[in-house]
C-alpha cells in the first residue's frame, strides 16, 4: 500500500484545554499527517435523542458512498474519477484520508467511543477529501495551473478555495430546495 502520498484527517480535539502537539504517526505517512483540520469541531448530537426527537435519518453504510457521489453530481462536474470507501473500522482521531496514486477518498464512519458519526459530518469530510482529489487532479478548474501542494503543509490555499466552493455550492443547492 503506498501511504507515502495519502493524507489523513484527524479531529480537532473538542476540548481547547486538551489540544497538545499531535502525536506523530506511524512510519511511512506524510510528516505532516496529522495536521490539525482548520473546520471547527461542530458539537455532537445526544447519542440518545429525548421522547420528542426522532433519531436522524442514517442510511445503510453500503450506501453511504453512492449517496454521498449523487449528491457531489448535484454540485460539481468531476473530470478524474475517483473511488469512495466508507470504512466501518472505529477511529478516535481519524476522519478520513484521500489516497493520491489509488484516487481513494476513504471515510471512517465509526467513531470509536461515539458509535456511527452523523450522516452531515461525513459528509463534510467527503467533501474534504474530494477537494484533495480535485487539488491534485484538475487545479485548472480553479484558476491554477498546478496543484498547490507544498510538502510540509496539508492544506494549501487552493485547496481551501475549491473546498469551499464545493461547500458553498452544497449550501446554495441545500438553501434552494
Ligand atoms: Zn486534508
Amino acid at each position: 500500500m503506498d501511504t507515502s502520498r495519502q493524507t489523513e484527517h484527524p479531529r480537532r480535539s473538542q476540548d481547547p484545554q486538551r489540544n497538545g502537539p499531535a502525536p506523530r504517526p506511524a512510519g511511512g505517512l506524510d510528516p505532516d499527517a496529522w495536521e490539525q483540520p482548520s473546520t471547527p469541531a461542530r458539537p455532537r448530537p445526544s447519542p440518545r435523542p429525548g421522547l420528542n426527537e426522532s433519531p436522524p435519518f442514517e442510511p445503510p453504510i453500503s450506501a453511504v458512498g453512492p449517496l454521498f457521489v449523487r449528491r457531489l453530481e448535484r454540485i460539481y462536474s468531476w473530470r478524474v474519477t475517483f473511488s469512495v470507501d466508507i470504512n466501518s473500522r472505529p477511529t478516535s482521531h481519524i476522519l478520513g484520508g484521500y489516497y493520491r496514486s489509488r484516487r481513494l477518498v476513504r471515510i471512517y464512519a465509526h467513531d470509536s467511543k461515539d458509535g456511527r458519526r452523523p450522516l452531515n459530518e461525513l459528509f463534510d469530510t467527503f467533501l474534504h477529501e474530494v477537494a484533495h482529489h480535485l487539488e491534485y487532479t484538475e487545479p485548472q478548474s480553479f484558476n491554477s495551473k498546478v496543484c498547490r501542494r507544498v510538502r510540509g503543509r496539508m492544506h494549501s490555499r487552493l485547496f481551501w478555495q475549491i473546498l469551499g466552493e464545493l461547500k458553498f455550492r452544497w449550501a446554495d443547492l441545500q438553501a434552494r430546495s
